[in-house]
């Protein structure tokens, strides 16, 4: 099957747009800024929850915890969802949020 160049309907300022957004979602994510479009994570087995910072940034602290510092801890994602670091239990992405 051959492979032709889709005919896109978007004008060319609108992809140029597309990219602006995308450069910046990159930005956004290399500083470690919260800008997935998901619930955040709680962990039952071991109570580490995933939080967002008043400056936008993400981080995990084991719930409970007076003194919520980020742990550092980042959940994995994986093919069913995301892998807990501190337990290694899979999280369905469906399945959290719903305490929240
Ligand atoms: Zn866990």
């Amino acid at each position: 099957m051959s492979h032709q160049e889709p005919k896109i309907p978007f004008s060319s300022e609108l992809k140029e747009l597309a990219g602006h957004l995308r450069e910046v979602h990159r930005q956004a994510e290399a500083l470690g800024l919260f800008v997935e479009d998901r619930l955040l994570l709680h962990c039952a087995g071991c109570g580490l929850r995933e939080d967002v910072r008043f400056d936008g940034r993400l981080v995990t602290s084991l719930q409970g915890v007076a003194d919520a510092r980020d742990s550092g801890l980042r959940f994995e994602p994986s093919a069913g969802g995301f892998v807990c670091p501190l337990c290694h239990a899979t999280l369905s992405v469906r399945d959290e949020g719903e305490d929240n």
